[in-house]
């Protein structure tokens, strides 16, 4: 079941700064942060200001416009978090299946050493 925009969702409430976050990097329609439970030395979450579930949500809804300065803003992210040498992962958890726990579309960056195989 798709389910409609919850504004109370903890990362809408990152975005008013109504809870605090360690920013790494802001513009007009992208918010990058560190995640708060990090997974690897570089733990980096993106996400765009509009007020999208998902993936799915997001690429049906945005505008080109916004689509592409997010994906550009992940890259210029990861490339800010001194990645783009090593290599890195982007992981996007989509829905019920996915394990998405936090209901505003969010693309991961982890890196800073070796990572292992993805799981399936
Ligand atoms: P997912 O929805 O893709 O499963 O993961 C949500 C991610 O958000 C998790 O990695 C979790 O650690 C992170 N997270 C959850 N709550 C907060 C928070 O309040 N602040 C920050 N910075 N990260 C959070």
């Amino acid at each position: 079941p798709k389910l409609p925009y919850d504004d109370n969702n903890i990362f809408a409430k990152i975005l008013r700064g109504e809870i605090p976050s360690k920013k790494v990097y802001e513009d007009d329609g992208i918010y990058a942060f560190h995640d708060i439970n990090p997974q690897a030395p570089v733990h980096v979450l993106v996400i765009p200001k509009g007020r999208y579930v998902s993936w799915m949500d997001f690429t049906e809804k945005a505008s080109d416009g916004e689509i592409a300065q997010f994906i550009r803003g992940v890259g210029k992210v990861a490339a800010m978090m001194g990645l783009t040498d090593d290599g890195y992962r982007l992981l996007a958890n989509i829905g019920q299946h996915g394990h998405q726990e936090v209901p505003h579309l969010h693309v991961h960056i982890f890196g800073g050493r070796q990572l292992g195989a993805m799981l399936p």
